[in-house]
């Protein structure tokens, strides 16, 4: 990713309009894999709008404090950890005709390089960063 949408999600809508490369999906998504329940970004998707604002879009717009967090850059790096979560269902990643599986090894993603690993791996709240 990326950042991720947690359960304090309210579904209010804020934030997929924000998103600069049509990332998010709302709850009624069929590509959502916590459909009915919260908003989700797909981490295939996600730039960390790197290119687009100097901070994430999304979480500037989010009304709910704690509910959009970082998650592991989408890169190669980070390919059996998306690929366990894809399995696992905390992800649902787009499946490419021919490439298949659209894992970070497949395309990866920009990222804020500034935030650490620590952040990343505690699923640190994105506004607190700025
Ligand atoms: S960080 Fe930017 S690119 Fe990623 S989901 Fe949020 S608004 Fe979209
Ligand atoms: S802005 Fe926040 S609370 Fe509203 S739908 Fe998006 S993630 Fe959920």
């Amino acid at each position: 990713m990326a950042v991720m949408i947690t359960d304090a999600c309210i579904n209010c809508g804020d934030c997929a309009s924000e998103c600069p490369v049509a990332a998010i999906l709302d709850e009624g998504n069929e590509r959502n894999p916590y459909n009915g329940e919260q908003f989700y970004v797909k981490p295939e998707s996600c730039v960390e709008c790197v290119g687009h604002a100097d901070t994430p879009r999304c979480a500037e717009a989010c009304p709910t404090e704690g509910c959009i967090v970082w998650d592991m850059p989408y890169t190669a790096d980070f390919t059996e950890y998306y690929e366990t979560k894809n399995e696992e269902g905390v992800y649902k990643i787009r499946v490419h005709k021919k490439k298949g599986l659209m894992l970070p090894s497949v395309k990866a993603q920009p990222f804020m390089e500034e935030i650490t690993a620590d952040l990343r791996e505690s699923h640190a709240p994105v506004a607190d960063s700025f």
